[in-house]
C-alpha cells in the first residue's frame, strides 16, 4: 500500500525524523483554519499517490490563512495525471537553501534493500542518475547487518554531500533506514530533503509504500488505508482472499497462476485491436486449488463489474486437473443462478483436460462455449464483449 504523504509526514514524525507541521484538509475552510492555527506561510499540496505533483501545479505557497483558502480552493478538485485531488496537505513553509535526495528500497533483482543518496534532489532522480551518474550513490545494505551511522556516512558522502551537512544528513537516513525496517516498508523516499536557510535539515515530501503481505504484524496500518479511494470490486476480492485487480476494459479474466494470468492480459488486448480494441476488464488469479466456491467469488465479483460484457475463464491444469475445474465452474454456475448473465468463454488445458472439457460439454450452460486454444478463446471473448 502506498501511503499519501500527510501519512507519511505523520509517520515520519511519530519516529523522529525532522518534519515540518502538516495538517490534512478536505475543503478550503479547514485548509484556511489549519494555516491559521501554523501561522505565517504555509505549503499547499496536493494529496495524490502519484509523483511531479510540484511540476503539475499541485504545489503552491501561501502566505496567509486566506492565501491557503484560495490555494486549496484551486488545487482541491484538479487532475493530477489521472488522480482527482480530494485532500491537500498544508505543511508549514520552509525556507529551502538546497534539495536533496534520499530512497530506501526493496532491491528485488539483488534479493536486497537498496540505499540512493544524492545531493542533487527536488527533480526526477532518473535525470540525476542519467545526467550525473556520480551524485548519486547507490548501495545494497545487508538485511541482517542493517545501516550503521558509520555506513550512513560514507554513503552520504558518495553521493555528493558536503561536509557541513553530512553527519546531519547521515542521522536522518539511519532514522529512515528504522521507518523503513519497522513498518516493513518496501520504499521509503524523501526528495527534496532539504537544508533551510537557518541550516536545518527537514524531510519536505515523503513517499512511502508499506509491504502489504507484513499486514498482519502491523494492525495498525489498517487505519492507513483509503477506503473511499479503494475501488469497491477490489475490497470484495480482499475479502475473498482473492488476488484481483480492476482494469479498465470490458473482458473479465480468471486465470490460475499469475503468468498465465499475465499472459491472458496481453492475449486478450492484443484480440481486442481487432475488435474496436476492447481490453481486459481486470486480473484474477484464482491460484492453483480452483475450487467451486473459489470459483464462484471470482466469477461473481467479475460479473458484477458493469464495464464487463464478456468473461475469459483461462485454467491449465496441473495438480488441480482440468475436471476439477470444470466442476468447480458447473457448480459456481449453479451457485450463482440468475447472477450469471454474461457470456463466459472457458480454455481449459493440461491434466485431464479431455474429461473437464467432457463435463462441461455435458453440462451445456446457455452462456458457456468452450475453445481449445488460447489464442481462440481470447478471440471469441473479445468478439463478445464488442457486440
Ligand atoms: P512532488 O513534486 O510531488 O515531488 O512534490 P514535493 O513535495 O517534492 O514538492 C515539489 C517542490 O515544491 C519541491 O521540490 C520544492 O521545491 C517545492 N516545495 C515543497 N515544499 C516547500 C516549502 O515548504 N517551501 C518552499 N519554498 N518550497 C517547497
Ligand atoms: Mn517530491
Amino acid at each position: 500500500m502506498d501511503l499519501y504523504e500527510y501519512q507519511a509526514r505523520d509517520l515520519f514524525e511519530s519516529m523522529g525524523v525532522p518534519v515540518l507541521k502538516g495538517a490534512v484538509a478536505t475543503t478550503p475552510e479547514e485548509a484556511a483554519n489549519a494555516a491559521a492555527s501554523m501561522g505565517g506561510r504555509v505549503v499547499v499540496k496536493a494529496q495524490v499517490k502519484v509523483g511531479g505533483r510540484g511540476k503539475a501545479g499541485g504545489v503552491k505557497l501561501a502566505e496567509n490563512a486566506d492565501e491557503a483558502r484560495e490555494k486549496a480552493a484551486a488545487i482541491l478538485g484538479m487532475d493530477i495525471k489521472g488522480h482527482t485531488v480530494h485532500k491537500v496537505m498544508i505543511a508549514q513553509a520552509a525556507p529551502i537553501e538546497s534539495e536533496y535526495y534520499l530512497a530506501i528500497l526493496l532491491d528485488r533483482a539483488n534479493r536486497s534493500f537498496l540505499v540512493m543518496a544524492s545531493v542533487s534532489g527536488g527533480m526526477d532522480i532518473e535525470q540525476v542518475a542519467h545526467e550525473t551518474p556520480e551524485k548519486l550513490a547507490k548501495v545494497n545494505i545487508d538485511p541482517y547487518k542493517g545501516l550503521s551511522l558509520e555506513e550512513a556516512k560514507k554513503i552520504v558522502v558518495k553521493g555528493g554531500f558536503p561536509s557541513d551537512v553530512a553527519d546531519d544528513v547521515a542521522r536522518v537516513l539511519v532514522t529512515l533506514w528504522d521507518v523503513f525496517k519497522k513498518s516493513d516498508a518496501t520504499l521509503v523516499e524523501v526528495n527534496p530533503l532539504v537544508k533551510t536557510k537557518d541550516g536545518r535539515i527537514i524531510a519536505l515530501d515523503g513517499k512511502v509504500t508499506l509491504d502489504d503481505n507484513a499486514g498482519f504484524r502491523h494492525p495498525d496500518h489498517e487505519s492507513l488505508i483509503d477506503t473511499a479511494a479503494t475501488d469497491p470490486l477490489e475490497a470484495l476480492a480482499k475479502e475473498k482472499d482473492l488476488n484481483y485487480v480492476k482494469l479498465d476494459g470490458e473482458v473479465g479474466i480468471i486465470g490460475n497462476g499469475a503468468g498465465l494470468v499475465m499472459s491472458t492480459l496481453d492475449v486478450v488486448a492484443y484480440a481486442g485491436e481487432k475488435f474496436g480494441g476492447v481490453k481486459p476488464a481486470n486480473f484474477l488469479d484464482i491460484g492453483g486449488g480452483a475450487s467451486a466456491q473459489v470459483m464462484a467469488d471470482g466469477l461473481s465479483i467479475i460479473l458484477g463489474d458493469p464495464a464487463v460484457k464478456s468473461v475469459f475463464v483461462n485454467v491449465f491444469g496441473g495438480i488441480t486437473a482440468c475436471d476439477a475445474v470444470a466442476n468447480g465452474i458447473v457448480q459456481a454456475l449453479e451457485i450463482l443462478g440468475g447472477k450469471a448473465t454474461k457470456p463466459i468463454v472457458v480454455r481449459l488445458d493440461g491434466n485431464n483436460v479431455a474429461e473437464g472439457r467432457r463435463i462441461l460439454n455435458e453440462a451445456a450452460h446457455p452462456l458457456v462455449q468452450q475453445l481449445e486454444t488460447m489464442d481462440g478463446a481470447a478471440a471469441k471473448a473479445a468478439e463478445l464483449a464488442a457486440k
